[in-house]
């Protein structure tokens, strides 16, 4: 992929007709615009610009189509973006940036994949629980959501290829994601995308606001996917949306200023959770008179909304304590309490009491929480998933010959330390940095050394790692 784009312009690989024509003068692709007049220099324009522009010279008294554009030669290079290249010759060929060129749609029926072609969902549970440690209703949840997602549009597909409007009519299950920091909301959707081999884009709600404010318009979400999707529409328009951070969105409460981060967010995603046909620039995440503009329908991607949600809990355990002091919950109240797990009997309500509104909270209705990390997860973390951080370390020293062993306790103490810091199983990495520094720095001094062991006092700084000699 990378070596096809230092290659340069399509073009030059004969295969443009992978890529749509854009006009020199409005942007649009030749798919909105329709056919395209081909100047010298491969400078293209659509017939209402070129029209336009006669009309403004000839006052509307001359035809264009009239005219034999390939006797022109030389126009001049406006600077609108495009990339002058000399093929030798005396006309400068126009091109235009590699990322802003959209994929042709191409003319095949039905939905480009067969319903044998979708796993189960416990084939992808069982290929998630490869790499994501614990979670296992999250695992669960999001294997039915995704199959049942992509049945979906199967169906749908089928229905709009027979004009058959009678059928059932399948809804979006689109997913709201709650969960601490850390503990793999990010991690379990990258796997996803993964292993399902779809495009996925990664946004933060906190970067976004309302269209005409400072940041980023919510179309830059499909911007990225565009992009993840290598500018092929069809393929972006099956793909996955994580919207990260979305408990920064909630209303503002007592605030009298225009909450044009918050609330309107949400309003403004709503049409885009729902399905709708948006017109998102290409190649960039502004719209502007130089970038191409092409349209693309959510109808078919999923989207995924998560949050740490700070304060849920308390919420939620309010409300608990009040339907309980309310007579026949009274007993309750203490075995709810103790079980700590609070996140998992989120309702819709709790969620409006933080502040998501119900129409957004409506186009969302799969929820699932994720829950915080305890100590024996976070050494699974450590040794279980296929690219375990430890197993990346022990990958490193086996490049040097050397042995890389971890005693249990330190694995023990690491995860206990990582407890400490509250930032779920990300800090995991930090410390295990922090320590293998000095092994990674003085192991390869010696040739000699064939393994070494981190032990609980190394961590602790009471000793240093065991090491054994070669032979
Ligand atoms: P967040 O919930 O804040 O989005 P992330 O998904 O970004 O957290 O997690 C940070 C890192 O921690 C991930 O890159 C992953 O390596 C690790 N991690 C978190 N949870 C798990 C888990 N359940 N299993 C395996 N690794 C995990």
């Amino acid at each position: 992929m990378e070596e096809k784009e230092n290659k340069g312009h399509p073009d030059q690989n004969k295969d443009e007709t992978d890529y749509e024509k854009i006009c020199y003068m409005c942007r649009r692709p030749e798919s909105k615009a329709g056919s395209m007049i081909v100047m010298p220099g491969d400078m293209c324009m659509c017939h209402d610009c070129m029209q336009k522009a006669f009309d403004s010279i000839m006052g509307g008294k001359m035809d264009f189509s009239k005219i034999d554009f390939s006797k022109l030669s030389g126009m001049p290079l406006m600077n609108m973006n495009f990339v002058p290249v000399s093929n030798g010759e005396d006309i400068p060929q126009m091109q235009i940036p590699k990322r802003q060129q959209i994929k042709k749609k191409k003319k095949k029926e039905g939905p480009g994949f067969e319903l044998k072609d979708i796993p189960a969902p416990h084939v992808i549970k069982s290929q998630l629980d490869g790499y994501v440690i614990g979670q296992e209703r999250a695992k669960k949840v999001i294997s039915v959501a995704v199959y049942n997602h992509y049945k979906r549009v199967y169906a749908e597909s089928k229905r709009q290829e027979n004009e058959n409007s009678n059928e059932v009519q399948i809804e979006k299950s689109n997913i709201l994601m709650i969960g601490p920091t850390g503990s793999g909301k990010t991690y379990l959707v990258k796997t996803l995308a993964h292993l399902l081999d779809m495009p996925l884009a990664i946004a933060d709600a906190t970067s976004l606001t309302e269209a005409g404010y400072i940041g980023d318009d919510i179309e830059s979400v499909i911007s990225k996917l565009l992009a993840a999707a290598g500018n092929d529409v069809e393929r972006a328009e099956h793909g996955i949306i994580f919207i990260d951070e979305i408990d920064k969105i909630a209303k503002k409460r007592e605030t009298n200023v225009r909450d044009v981060s918050g609330e309107s967010v949400q309003q403004e995603l709503l049409k885009l959770l729902e399905g709708s046909r948006v017109e998102v620039p290409v190649g960039s995440n502004q719209k502007n008179a130089l970038t191409p503009l092409t349209t693309v329908n959510t109808d078919h991607i999923l989207f995924i909304c998560g949050g740490a949600f700070p304060d849920l809990e308390k919420i939620i355990q309010e409300r608990l304590k009040k339907t309980s002091s309310m007579g026949f919950g009274a007993e309750l109240k203490g075995s709810q309490e103790e079980e700590g797990d609070g996140l998992s009997q989120v309702t819709n309500k709790d969620l409006r009491d933080f502040g998501m509104i119900p129409e957004f909270l409506g186009r969302l209705p799969v929820t699932v929480t994720l829950e915080k990390l305890s100590k024996e997860l976070l050494v699974k973390i450590l040794k279980e998933p296929k690219n375990a951080i430890l197993k990346q370390y022990v990958k490193l020293l086996e490049m040097d010959e050397v042995k890389l062993v971890f005693e249990d306790e330190a694995l023990e103490w690491i995860a206990g330390e990582a407890l400490k810091r509250e930032t779920g199983a990300r800090a995991l990495r930090a410390i295990l940095e922090e320590y293998m520094l000095d092994i990674m720095y003085e192991i390869p001094k010696d040739p000699n050394i064939g393994a070494v062991e981190v032990t609980q006092a190394y961590l602790e700084k009471k000793g240093g790692p065991l090491i054994c000699m070669r032979g």
